[in-house]
């Protein structure tokens, strides 16, 4: 009788443990507060026409555990799936694509456990929606990659010819065609490598300047994928965007800097740590610029702080 009592307890534990455990990792445990950033503020000088607005093509519908630690596994939350439009007199640029056509069908090549935990709804997507503000999607200069998972890439056989920018780790990483990348699906597409063939920028080692101007540069921040970037988007007005991707999927990574949960990093991220430095870097940054808007790719208040595609918007 005792031995049984025994073997109860020891299998219990068994179970409990483990799980125990899990579930820690997703307790909240923020990052040590890091100085704040202390380096100079470069100068922009963003033509008057400049302009950037939001064109988000549907969500994916999530728990706030899924995007941060210290989040709740029972507070659901509508993940953004977007794009977002930069508008300037020497080339358009879309950063990210959110929802193609052919999600669907594209979302069917995804492994079935990441299939069988993720629920999306498809709003419009984002050729459409530039089509439907008058805005000839032919007419953008670039699309511009925060990296190359799914839900980033999805629309870019939508927009046939035009050049996507990768940096030459992304392109390789999307050589090597991992199981949550669509871009093995896609033929035809016109990838342009760029460097970062300029200095420090805003607390990061290197940067792209992609017009000369300021108003558009591009900053290494591998970690999440190994080629994956920050935007920095500086308007007339002075307002200054970082558009971030994956690096955190929440605000919260940032203003509560809390990563991703244990098993959420060990899926979602191929350098865990380096994504964990850069983190660090914005989390700085935040802390001397405090108005600075900082976009996650998958947040849906960064996005609602800029302006809808609209037919006026688009002209
Ligand atoms: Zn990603
Ligand atoms: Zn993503």
């Amino acid at each position: 009788m005792r031995s049984k009592s025994v073997c109860i307890v020891v299998a219990a534990g068994a179970i409990l443990i483990p799980a125990v455990l899990l579930l820690s990792t997703f307790w909240a445990s923020p990052l040590p507060k890091p100085e704040p950033y202390a380096g100079p503020l470069p100068m922009a000088t963003p033509p008057r026409e400049m302009g950037v607005f939001a064109v988000v093509t549907g969500v994916n519908h999530r728990v706030a555990a899924f995007g941060y630690r210290g989040g709740s596994l029972f507070e659901r939350r509508d993940f953004s799936m977007a794009g977002t439009l930069v508008k300037h007199p020497k080339g358009d640029l879309l950063i990210d694509t959110g929802f193609g056509r052919h999600i669907d069908e594209q979302f069917r090549r995804l492994p079935f456990l990441f299939r069988a935990v993720t629920f999306y709804s498809l709003w419009r997507p984002v050729a459409d929606q530039l089509t439907a503000a008058g805005y000839d999607p032919k007419s953008l200069h670039a699309i511009l990659l925060t990296h190359s998972h799914w839900d980033h890439v999805s629309g870019l056989p939508d927009f046939p010819g035009t050049p996507v920018w990768v940096t030459a780790q992304e392109h390789e990483f999307i050589r090597r065609s991992g199981d949550m990348d669509f871009c093995k699906l896609f033929t035809g597409i016109r990838y342009e490598e760029y460097s970062f063939e300029s200095g420090p920028y805003l607390g990061f080692p290197a940067s792209h300047d992609v017009y000369g101007d300021g108003s558009i540069v591009v900053v290494p921040a591998f970690g999440h994928t190994p080629g994956s970037v920050i935007i920095f988007v500086t308007l007339p007005s002075g307002t200054r965007y970082a558009f971030v991707g994956d690096l955190a999927y929440q605000l919260e990574g940032i203003t509560q800097r809390e990563e991703r949960a244990w098993l959420v990093r060990r899926k979602a991220d191929t350098d865990a740590a380096g994504n964990r430095e850069n983190l660090l870097r914005m989390i700085a940054l935040k802390e001397r610029l405090p108005e600075l808007i900082i976009v996650p790719a998958h947040d849906m208040r960064g996005f609602a702080q800029m302006p809808a595609l609209s037919p006026q918007a688009a002209r």
